[in-house]
């Protein structure tokens, strides 16, 4: 059954949110839930645990323009709390939450991928 698929590269299919499987289906119903499965060839999301992966890539690597931008302002500038406010705080938000989709959808499209799962004891 799986030998009618050819693979497809996680980053192809992940980063567009994309089944891992046929890449036609849909993997997400919202920002973030998955689908309980692909609506093209039906594929079963139910192997799909990235757990807290894709906040922990945010929060070590997205976030570091945002603590740039606030070290910065309050070196030069020595910024007001209420300026670090209006202007970090929605930059740390833009740059913060429109990767956490690509990145889970990457994640999972890797755990198909590499046919990656918990440990068993033999
Ligand atoms: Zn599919």
């Amino acid at each position: 059954m799986e030998t009618e698929y050819p693979p497809l590269p996680p980053l192809q299919t992940g980063i567009r949110g994309r089944c891992p499987r046929c890449g036609q289906g849909h993997m997400f119903k919202g920002f973030l839930t998955l689908q309980p499965e692909c609506e093209a060839c039906g594929l079963d999301y139910s192997f799909a645990d990235p757990a807290d992966g894709p906040a922990f890539f945010v929060i070590c690597f997205a976030c570091i323009p945002s603590v740039l931008l606030g070290v910065w302002l309050e070196v030069a500038f020595t910024a007001p709390i209420w300026v670090q406010l209006l202007v970090t705080g929605p930059f740390m938000l833009a740059t913060c939450i429109p990767p956490l989709r690509p990145l889970k959808g990457w994640l999972v499209a890797s755990q198909y991928f590499y046919k990656a799962e918990e440990g068993k004891l033999a």
